[in-house]
């Protein structure tokens, strides 16, 4: 990592008021992919968003108690999406019915600029001005589960040089 780069930046985010406050565990990012469905779209207010996926047990929040609503995503699954009742920003998806993970929506990390997304998911959904990297994983829709995506991060980012 760069000089004076603040390590717990990169493990620690919140919203935009700051009413709500999470750290996730060191070493714990399973991958992190974007995702250019019409809810991410709509949810971020952009082309895309950028998840990271960890252990559920990772995830510790600090402070504050989001509110929560359900929807049925593009998959068919069903996802529980976690906000601040204050400013809106949504931090975190869980998937009903996959417990043991979390979905972290990255742009809410004090640092961001660590963040290397190896996939692309409902890319057939995707703005048209968006090119898509050469060396990711593209999906017109997504996989039905995140093991490929996992097993291709920890071959480029894993190992010793993981999150330090
Ligand atoms: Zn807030
Ligand atoms: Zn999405």
């Amino acid at each position: 990592m760069s000089p004076g780069a603040d390590p717990l930046a990169r493990l620690e985010g919140g919203c935009l008021c700051g009413a709500l406050r999470y750290r996730l565990a060191c070493d714990a990012v399973l991958c992190v992919y974007c995702c250019h469905c019409r809810d991410c779209q709509r949810l971020s207010s952009s082309a895309f968003s950028v998840s990271l996926v960890l252990p559920a047990a990772a995830f510790m929040l600090l402070q504050g108690d989001p509110k929560s609503i359900a929807r049925r995503a593009d998959s068919g699954r069903e996802v529980r999406g976690f906000f601040c009742g204050d400013c809106g920003t949504r931090l975190f998806d869980r998937v009903i019915g996959q417990p043991e993970i979390m979905v972290v929506k990255a742009a809410t990390l004090d640092d961001t600029a660590w963040l290397r997304p190896v996939a692309q998911f409902w890319t057939g959904r995707k703005q048209a001005w968006v090119t898509l990297p050469q060396d990711q994983l593209v999906d017109a829709r997504q996989p039905d589960n995140f093991a490929e995506v996992i097993a291709l991060y920890r071959a480029r980012h894993g190992g010793s040089d993981a999150g330090s």
